[in-house]
């Protein structure tokens, strides 16, 4: 695990200013990665790190130099249009280049009138997934959510009884995960309706969103060769934001026995920086097992997870109508809750995702399972704030909701805070709802 040093100071300030406003998500201590263009150019994709209301533009800083040894080979790593190769190089190259940007962004930088030059806005940039997804990983860590959702089908017996003993996932589809911004046509396919003796086709009425975590890989692991808990952070670059859109009604036709198919695989929504773990150091938390629930197989146990295997990391839902968008009136929250209730940690899911021998590669992406804190207003699902629809939300202008409709955006947002640290933010991912083809 990474750990505190100079670039968490939460006295550093930058010579971008609007990276020491207090409510910027992205202060020097932050440093996130995304993969971005800029709007009014023909540029390639390429790698930049934000910085206030900017990005660095990393391929532009490459041109310059500025960099030696492991530092400069990590900043080579991310001038291409993705970033799997500077995740494939691990912590000290990912540390060392975090440093040197720290120390080139410091409002002392001696190259700040050079770096300038390489700065591109926030509002004039586009961005890409950034990575070549090879596989997709679908958790379910959050015991709440599991317990709520359970509930609506099996009200006296809600939990499996695997949940509290397997970090429980399923195989997702990659093609299909989209950056912020991403719009999809709602989904058709088979539902039925409890009381039908048959099917029927056409578009889902249920479509839902799931507030996640997105967590990347960095290196990999050989086939045969499992991660143990200990070293199971090591492979692991960043977090992002994750709205894993479902369709609930295709979902309950099609899951038994083989779990979520085409209800989970017409679209996926991640944000585009992703938030190292190492600027994530402060604010990670322990983790506990209440005492009268089963405890970890030894696989799944050690200390360094109980001390600190948990992320504090504050989550925020909020839907956009077309409606309010006519209006010109904004978002409105609808749920707030927090990961550090997960059920499992990241790194048990790494050490049990490979204890069968499965191997990982650099960019591999983990959903963390929709994130509901322990009470109602935390639920991070429509399907859990409406009972599974039968107990619409009032929003504040009038509407309603049970489920989507066409033309709403689900807009997430991300931050940790804490006395003695600098606050840092994840910015956001805004996906919409399109009518049916
Ligand atoms: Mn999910």
């Amino acid at each position: 695990m990474p750990i505190l040093n100079e670039t968490h100071d939460p006295s550093l300030q930058s010579w971008v200013k609007s990276a020491n406003d207090p409510e910027s998500d992205f202060p020097i201590q932050n440093l996130p990665f995304a993969i971005f263009r800029p709007l009014d150019g023909n540029g390639d994709f390429r790698g930049g790190v934000a910085i206030g209301d900017q990005i660095l533009d990393l391929a532009a800083l490459h041109r310059l130099d500025p960099f030696e040894g492991e530092a400069a080979r990590a900043l080579n790593a991310c001038t291409g249009n993705t970033l799997n190769e500077f995740m494939s190089m691990g912590r000290t190259a990912w540390s060392a280049l975090r440093l040197n940007l720290s120390q080139s962004l410091h409002i002392n930088a001696p190259l700040s009138d050079r770096l300038a030059a390489c700065l591109v806005s926030q509002t004039k940039a586009e961005y890409a997934v950034p990575a070549r997804i090879g596989d997709y990983t679908d958790f379910y860590t959050s015991i709440h959510h599991a317990t709520n959702v359970g509930r609506l089908f099996r009200p006296d017996n809600p939990l499996m009884p695997n949940y509290q003993w397997v970090p429980i996932g399923y195989h997702g589809r990659s093609s299909s995960i989209g950056v912020s911004g991403q719009s999809f046509r709602r989904p058709n396919g088979q539902t039925r309706a409890p009381d039908a003796a048959e099917p029927s086709f056409g578009p889902s009425k249920r479509v839902d969103y799931e507030l996640e975590l997105g967590i990347f890989i960095g290196p990999g692991n050989d086939l045969g060769a499992p991660v143990s808990l200990n070293e199971a952070e090591d492979h692991v670059f960043g977090l992002c934001l994750f709205n894993d859109w479902s369709a609930r009604d295709i979902q309950a036709w099609e899951y038994q026995p083989l779990g979520p198919f085409l209800s989970k695989s017409f679209a996926s929504t991640l944000s585009p920086w992703i938030i190292t773990t190492e600027a994530l150091v402060p604010f990670r938390a322990e983790w506990h097992r209440p005492a009268d629930h089963p405890q970890p197989l030894p696989y799944l146990e050690s200390d360094a997870n109980r001390d600190r295997g948990a992320f504090d990391i504050h989550l925020e839902t909020l839907l956009h109508t077309g409606q309010m968008r006519e209006r010109q009136a904004p978002p409105v929250r609808v749920s707030l809750s927090n990961f550090r209730h997960s059920y499992w940690t990241v790194a048990q899911m790494v050490a049990h995702h490979t204890v069968n021998g499965c191997n990982l590669r650099p960019g591999d992406f983990f959903g963390s399972g929709t994130q509901s804190g322990p009470n109602p207003e935390e639920a991070g699902a429509l399907i859990e704030l409406t009972q599974g629809g039968k107990q619409p939300l009032t929003l504040a202008n009038g509407e309603t909701r049970t489920f989507l409709e066409d033309g709403d955006s689900v807009i997430m947002h991300g931050w940790c805070e804490k006395p003695g640290a600098r606050r840092i933010g994840f910015g956001e991912v805004a996906g919409t709802v399109l009518p049916a083809w």
